[in-house]
């Protein structure tokens, strides 16, 4: 009998599950995503994806890490400065992970992610209802649109709600997450400098708490990140997304600032109607729904912190994580909704936990009142330095451990 599977969304987690269990045998995926297939919010900007990503996803889909780092440029350092470009700290990934991270476009990245999920994806689908029938199997409901104008319905074993930081299907069937708010804004660009800053793996600088990420992507153009106070919970004040605020924003106060921080200012100061703002929010991890038939994955299980670029990052390393558990679970025939959800809760939740609260903590120099010398020279003190460690090379998956678990829930079940 094949085990149905739906996974709604097709975003990082849920198109690099739907690309790890591509032609499974005993297995059918359906992914229903709202969007087209090249559309996507962030799709303009760049990220920064950790080195545990590539670590999880080499042992799980090692053909995405692989495209991952041939459509990309290396991230092989942390390193801060002043305005005025005095070096704080430097830390070479090389001394904390096996592997560099990556620069790339969402748009790479989500191209990528999706031509791997290949046809199991059906975009243009919203689902309106979930509901979980009485043999634990669950019925979604989609609404109509224009390119299928009939509603739908489906029936699954086993539904991922990967839909991202705002998930109707956690909202639906386990209550909206509260989010908690840190206290600090964010505005994303690009910026082309047509190659003439001296910039390219990343540079961070601090103004106080304000700070300012800047790396080169692999198409030449500049990715800008900006991170300003604000109260925590309030909206981002207007005055921030003003131009004239933002040209001085991360230089005010330095006698003689970076010639390149400069110039960046300038440049996004120039879109400033167009930036995109966000507040850093994390929410209460939650890996599966009362009845044990539903998985929440990336961002819809565990939305967490900006600060140290590890939400796609983690929703990759969940992708990776589930995609093993589904493959030796059907390799041993145990195919069940309630246990794959337990175990996948067992191999997740510690590891889950650890990354969300070091992006919070992490966060300290970007808070009103943050001292930016002091707060930055504990980013390479031993201790901290063990955490990024623990935070590249310690993913917590490996075979041996999926089969513990595996067999842990089979003795309990
Ligand atoms: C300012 C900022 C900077 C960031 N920088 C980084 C970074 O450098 N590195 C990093 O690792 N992370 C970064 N992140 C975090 C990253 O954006 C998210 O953690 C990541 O996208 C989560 O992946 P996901 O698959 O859970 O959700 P998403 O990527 O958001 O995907 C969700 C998908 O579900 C679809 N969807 C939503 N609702 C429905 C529905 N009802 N039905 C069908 N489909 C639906 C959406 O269209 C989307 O395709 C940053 C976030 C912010 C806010």
């Amino acid at each position: 009998m094949v085990f149905r599977i739906g996974i709604i969304g097709a975003g990082v987690a849920g198109a690099a599950v739907a690309a790890g269990l591509r032609d499974l045998p005993g297995i059918q995926v359906t992914c229903l995503e709202r969007t087209g297939q090249s559309d996507h919010v962030h799709a303009g900007n760049g990220l920064n994806v950790g080195p545990n990503a590539l670590l999880a996803l080499e042992r799980s889909i090692p053909a995405l890490a692989e495209a991952l780092q041939s459509s990309s440029l290396p991230w092989t350092r942390w390193q801060a400065c002043l305005a005025d470009a005095t070096i704080i700290y430097h830390t070479p990934l090389e001394s904390v992970a096996d592997r560099p991270g990556v620069r790339i476009r969402w748009s790479e990245l989500y191209r990528i992610l999706r031509e791997a999920a290949g046809p199991d994806v059906h975009y243009h689908q919203h689902p309106a209802t979930i509901q979980i029938e009485t043999d634990g199997t669950v019925t979604v409901h989609a609404l109509s649109d224009a390119d299928t104008p009939e509603p739908r319905h489906w029936n699954f074993d086993l539904l991922i709600a990967a839909d991202g930081r705002y998930s109707e299907v956690r909202a639906q069937l386990s209550g909206e997450p509260v989010p908690r708010h840190l206290g600090v804004s964010n505005f994303r660009a690009l910026v082309d400098d047509r190659g003439q800053l001296d910039i390219d793996d990343m540079e961070q600088w601090f103004n106080g708490p304000r700070r300012l990420i800047c790396f080169r992507l692999r198409d030449g153009l500049l990715y800008v990140s900006g991170n300003l106070p604000i109260e925590a919970g309030a909206p981002v004040p207007e005055h921030y997304t003003r131009a004239d605020f933002l040209r001085s924003a991360y230089t005010e106060g330095t006698a003689a600032p970076d010639a390149r921080l400069v110039h960046l200012s300038q440049s996004f100061a120039a879109q400033a109607e167009q930036l995109h703002w966000a507040r850093a929010q994390e929410i209460e991890p939650l890996f599966r729904d009362r009845s044990g038939s539903v998985i929440y994955i990336g961002d819809a299980a565990h939305a967490m912190c900006p600060t140290l670029g590890q939400g796609a990052t983690m929703a990759l390393e969940d992708a990776a994580a589930l995609s093993l558990l589904l493959r030796a679970a059907a390799g041993a025939g145990g195919l069940q909704a309630a246990r794959l959800s337990s175990t996948f809760q067992a191999l997740r939740d510690n590891r889950v936990q650890f990354v969300k609260q070091l992006s919070w903590d992490a966060s300290d120099t970007l808070l009103f009142g943050a001292d930016p010398w002091s707060g930055n020279l504990s980013k390479s003190d031993p201790q901290y330095l063990e955490k990024l460690r623990q935070l590249y090379l310690h993913t917590g998956l490996d075979g041996s451990l999926v089969e513990y678990w595996l067999q842990a829930e089979e003795s309990v079940s």
